[in-house]
C-alpha cells in the first residue's frame, strides 16, 4: 500500500450567539478544526484532527500550509502502514535516517508548535488507516482493552458564583435518561478578575453539586504562583479532584512549588509538545497527572510514548481532547489500552464537531463511555458536512 495524496482542510463553524460562552479567550464564536485526510492506492482513507489551538476558536491556516506544503511531500509513495518510520521522517525531515541508524533524535526547527500539531494529525490518520486496512479498532494495535468502558468527565463551567452551581448541575445531567455524569470541571484563573472571585464559585460549585460528584478546576495557566497558592488555600475543604494549570505552562518550576504547597493534585499538559516536554514536566515534579492532547502533542505514537513515560513515575493520564469526534476517538483507543489513561475529558461547550461531524456517535452511560469496536478510529466522516463547513486557505 502506498500514499498518494494528503490534504488537510480547515473547518469553522459559527457558534449561535445564544451557545457563546466567555472565558479568558475571549467571546468563543467559531469552533474551528483541521482535518487531514491520508490516501491510498488501495482505496482506503484514514483521517484525523490537527489542532491549531487548545480552545473552541483557531485559525488554522498555518496548520494546513505545514501539513499540504511541508509534510505531505515527506510521506506521499510511502507505506502508509510504517507508522514509526513516518514520524521520525516528519519529526527529523532530510535526517530522519540518521535518526533512526543512531536511534536517537535529529529534529529540525519545528520541535514545538505548529509543526508537531501538524504532524500529530497525520500521524492520527495513519493509525485510522491501519485499522481500516487491518479491520480492526486501534486499540486492538496498541495491545488490545485492558477495560470494557471508560470513565469520563464533563467539560464546562463558566457561569458566575450566582449561577455556577445550576450550570454545573444542568452540564452532569445533560444525557438524561443515560445517567449524570459523576465528574464536571469548570474554569477560573483570571477570568474571574480575583483569586477570590474563584474561590467563592468554586465553594458554590461543591455546595450545589453535594459531596458525591467529582469537580475539577482549570485556571488555563493564567495565574502567577503566589495566586496559585492562594487559591488553594481557599478552596481546602472542597475536595477537587485536580486543579489544573495553574500557572503558564512554560512556568515549571513554579507549577512545581504550587504542587509541593497543596495537597490538591496538579494537572497539566494540554499545550505541551513531544515526550521531551512531559519528561521536563515529570522530572520537575510538577504535576500528578499529564494531559496530553493526541492532536497537540505527536499524535498516538506520542502519546502512547508519553504514558510510558508517566507509568515509569507512577503518574495517570486524563488527556485533552477539547475537539473533533477524531480527537476524542484517539483519545478513546488510547485509553481502552493503557492502564495509567484513566479519563476522558468530554467538551459541553457547543461543539458540533464531536456530536454532528460523523454519523457514528460515542456511547455514554452513567459517565462511561463504551469503546467502539468498528475499525481504525470508528468515526466515519460526513463529507456534505466537511464540504459545508470548509474555509479556503491561501490565494
Ligand atoms: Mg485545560
Amino acid at each position: 500500500m502506498k500514499i498518494t495524496d494528503i490534504t488537510a482542510t480547515w473547518l469553522r463553524y459559527n457558534i449561535p450567539p445564544a451557545k457563546q460562552h466567555v472565558s479568558d479567550f475571549g467571546r468563543l464564536q467559531t469552533f474551528d478544526m483541521t482535518l487531514v485526510r491520508v490516501e491510498t492506492d488501495e482505496g482506503l482513507t484514514g483521517f484525523g484532527e490537527a489542532k491549531g489551538a487548545v480552545g473552541s476558536a483557531a485559525i488554522c491556516s498555518s496548520i494546513v500550509s505545514c501539513i499540504n506544503e511541508e509534510l505531505r511531500p515527506l510521506l506521499v509513495g510511502e507505506d502508509p502502514r510504517n507508522i514509526t518510520k513516518l514520524w521520525e521522517r516528519m519529526y527529523n525531515g532530510s535526517r530522519s535516517h540518521y535518526a533512526i541508524e543512531h536511534g536517537r533524535s535529529f529534529p529540525e526547527l519545528g520541535r514545538r508548535g505548529v509543526r508537531i500539531s501538524a504532524l500529530s494529525g497525520v500521524d492520527m490518520a495513519l493509525w485510522d488507516l491501519l485499522g481500516k486496512s487491518l479491520n480492526v479498532p486501534v486499540y486492538q494495535l496498541l495491545g488490545g482493552k485492558c477495560r470494557e468502558t471508560i470513565p469520563a468527565y464533563a467539560s464546562g463551567g463558566w457561569a458566575d458564583a450566582s449561577g455556577i452551581g445550576e450550570q454545573l448541575k444542568q452540564t452532569i445531567a445533560a444525557f438524561g435518561e443515560r445517567g449524570h455524569f459523576n465528574a464536571v470541571k469548570m474554569r477560573i484563573g483570571s477570568m474571574d478578575g480575583t483569586v477570590e472571585n474563584s474561590i467563592a464559585r468554586v465553594r458554590a460549585a461543591r455546595e450545589a453539586l453535594g459531596p458525591d460528584v467529582k469537580l475539577m478546576a482549570d485556571a488555563h495557566g493564567t495565574w502567577n504562583e503566589r495566586e496559585a497558592r492562594r487559591f488553594c488555600r481557599g478552596v481546602a475543604g472542597c475536595n477537587l479532584a485536580w486543579f489544573e494549570e495553574p500557572v503558564n505552562p512554560d512556568s515549571v518550576t513554579a507549577m512545581a512549588e504550587v504542587r509541593a504547597a497543596t495537597d490538591i493534585p496538579i494537572s497539566a499538559g494540554e499545550s505541551l509538545f513531544t515526550r521531551f516536554e512531559f519528561r521536563e514536566l515529570i522530572e520537575s515534579r510538577a504535576a500528578d497527572i499529564l494531559q496530553p492532547d493526541p492532536g497537540i502533542a505527536g499524535g498516538i505514537t506520542e502519546v502512547v510514548r508519553i504514558a510510558a513515560l508517566a507509568s515509569a513515575h507512577q503518574l495517570t493520564l486524563a488527556p485533552h481532547l477539547w475537539g473533533s469526534a477524531l480527537l476524542f476517538s484517539a483519545g478513546l483507543q488510547i485509553a481502552a489500552a493503557t492502564p495509567n489513561v484513566v479519563t476522558l475529558e468530554y467538551s459541553m461547550c457547543f461543539n458540533p464537531f464531536l456530536r454532528e461531524f460523523s454519523p457514528d456517535q460515542f456511547t455514554i452511560k452513567n459517565s462511561e463511555v463504551g469503546i467502539p469496536e468498528k475499525p481504525g478510529l470508528g468515526v466515519a466522516v460526513n463529507e456534505d458536512f466537511v464540504r459545508q463547513y470548509s474555509v479556503k486557505v491561501g490565494p
